[in-house]
């Protein structure tokens, strides 16, 4: 058996976000444009769940965090797509010499209702993460008794493996 050291065959990680509703703006989650009559506020798109897998992907390879890498205080970043950041994380799994496996995420908001347009963010996830749609868990709850009626909130875990 070799000695040599090897890097790990499977990575997972793990990302948090959350982004406050604010009235007259688009509501993007997933990278989906969803109908409601308020959206997230953020510095950049505010796609909440977008933030989350840039997270979990960027620690699953114990790289910098979304805010380091693309701070709030950068006006480049105003009203970004956040596939954008999304696309970075990829490059740095990808550089790292891993391929995403699946992902799983849980929402969490008062309104609108997940449920409906669960199957277009799947495949819109899956499609911007170079995975199969079955690949991408999105499950969504209400914040019941949590006192967040005005916030999303996303929760991501994501398996990386070795790409050799
Ligand atoms: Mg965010």
């Amino acid at each position: 058996m070799s000695l040599e050291k090897r890097k790990p065959e499977m990575r997972i990680g793990y990302g948090w976000d959350s982004h406050e509703f604010r009235p007259g703006i688009p509501l993007k989650i997933g990278g989906m444009l969803l109908p409601h009559d308020k959206g997230l506020g953020g510095h950049s798109d505010g796609d909440v769940l977008l933030h989350a897998i840039t997270d979990a992907l960027l620690g699953a390879i114990a790289g910098p965090d979304i805010g380091a890498l693309f701070p709030p205080s950068d006006p480049q970043w105003k009203n970004a797509d956040s596939a954008v950041f999304l696309r970075e994380a990829l490059q740095r799994v990808k550089a790292a010499g891993y391929d995403v496996v699946n992902l799983d995420s849980t929402l969490i908001l008062a309104s609108p209702k997940i449920g409906p347009h669960a199957d277009a963010i799947r495949k819109r996830v899956g499609e911007l993460c170079g995975i199969p749609s079955d690949c991408v868990g999105v499950k969504a709850k209400t914040p019941e008794g949590m006192g967040t009626d005005n916030a999303a909130i996303a929760n991501v875990a994501v398996l990386l493996k070795r790409a050799d």
